[in-house]
């Protein structure tokens, strides 16, 4: 059977018209001739009833911080609910569907609730319904562990969901459709006239997630990768081809060169950081910082250690707890708030001579400070002062010409 995993984000299942529009998809997949495995993510954002941060609100009136199973079972609510409505809409267009929690479609994960690993899928109910040709509308970002507590999968858990289906079904691609036209080289909230990537690589895909392109969940395209499932990412409401996310080759055919990939396939960002300057007498104090902030499970970014300083990023919502176990430590650690990384991201990075030269120049001609800065073979991060961090974006969209296509 040739299955098509087509996951509808929040966006895309929140009224009543909007589904009819999922629904045209799914018709169309039917009649190319594929079976359709469609996956949903709760309705809607913040404000709508039974969006998962609706849910949530709901309880936090009651209890600020809820146990994990609890919390699990539900934000569980809001994927079933848009399940039910989903096929319910499915039938009245006329195909034979119906839908399954997490649990009854095999996703089964560990038992780390609200951030859960799938561990396997056992897609026999999907698999079963589908001899008889009916069509299962799946509710994303949960499972349920060996002991059959629900669990979810943290953010982006539907994207985990559609990839981890398409791999247990060997599916023929897994779409996801979202309210943009694609990937694009930079958040088209920001650069208003960026156009969808038409082809990338799971690694530049990967990278590109990673560093906060939140179109996909690096996860999924992991999942995916491991069988060589092609994802596409596309709009729910326009027709346009939206892009492939596939291997090297099919990207970049009869390419050995790694040279003559792209340089730069994007620009992230990640906001609301804070920067931690802390003065230190040597290397024992050095050592100390790192190893205090690593018990207290606080994970540090953009480290540079000097042996009079140690200077390096945390969240900001741990901010204020890394200044107390510094200062409980006896040092004077210092906060930049409010700063955002920045971050060139391109498979093809490593080793060209000018890329860091060309970031810093674009971000001096716009008057933005660059208050750190680190590089990997395939990144290159600058943190900004937040309120420069859009400028920065668009500067550096244009500098490596990411909009010429
Ligand atoms: P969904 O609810 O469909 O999962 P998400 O909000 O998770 O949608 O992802 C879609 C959003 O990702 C877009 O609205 C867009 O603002 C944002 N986004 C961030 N970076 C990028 C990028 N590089 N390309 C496309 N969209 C991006
Ligand atoms: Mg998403």
């Amino acid at each position: 059977m040739r299955f098509l995993v087509q996951k509808f984000g929040g966006t895309s299942v929140a009224t009543p018209e909007l589904r009819n529009k999922v629904a045209d998809r799914v018709l169309e997949a039917v009649n190319e001739g594929f079976h359709p495995v469609v996956v949903v993510s709760a309705i809607g954002r913040l404000g709508d009833p039974y969006a998962t941060d609706s849910l949530l609100s709901l309880a936090r009136e009651i209890d600020g911080q809820l146990p994990g199973r609890e919390q699990d079972l539900l934000l569980s609510c809001g994927e079933i609910i848009s399940a039910v409505l989903m096929a319910a809409t499915l039938r009245r267009r006329g195909l034979d569907a119906f839908s399954l929690t997490g649990a009854q479609a095999g996703i089964i994960t560990n038992g780390n609730h609200t951030d859960a690993r799938i561990l396997r899928v056992e897609p026999r109910s999907i698999l079963n319904a589908a001899a008889e040709g009916r069509i299962a509308v799946v509710a994303g970002f949960q499972g349920t562990s060996e002991d059959g507590e629900i669990t979810t999968l943290g953010r982006g858990g539907s994207d985990t969901t559609a990839a981890a289906l398409g791999v247990a079904l060997d599916a023929v691609a897994i779409d996801i459709y979202t309210d943009v036209d694609g990937v694009m080289a930079a958040d088209p909230r920001i650069v208003g006239d960026a156009r969808p990537l038409e082809k990338v690589t799971y690694n530049e895909i990967c990278q590109l997630a990673q560093e906060g392109a939140k179109v996909i969940h690096p996860r999924a395209v992991e999942i995916a990768m491991q069988k060589n499932i092609p994802l596409r990412v596309r709009s729910t409401f326009s027709d346009s081809p939206g892009t492939l996310i596939t291997s090297h080759a099919e990207v970049f055919p009869g390419a050995i060169d790694i040279t003559a990939d792209r340089l730069v396939t994007g620009i992230t960002y990640i906001r609301n950081i804070s920067q931690i300057t802390v003065p230190v007498t040597g290397r024992e104090s050095a050592a100390a910082v790192f190893s205090a902030l690593g018990e207290a499970g606080i994970s540090v970014d953009l480290i540079n250690v000097h042996p009079d300083v140690v200077v390096f990023t945390v969240r900001e919502t741990v901010a204020e707890q890394a200044v107390s176990i510094l200062e409980s430590l006896g040092l004077q650690p210092s906060v930049r708030p409010d700063c955002a990384k920045v971050a060139a991201v391109g498979a093809a990075m490593t080793g060209v001579p000018g890329v860091m030269a060309r970031i810093v120049s674009t971000l001096a001609a716009e008057n933005i400070t660059i208050l750190q800065s680190s590089d990997s073979y395939t990144t290159i991060w600058v943190l900004v002062p937040g309120q420069d961090m859009e400028r920065a974006i668009r500067a550096l969209y244009r500098a490596f010409h990411l909009g010429d296509g």
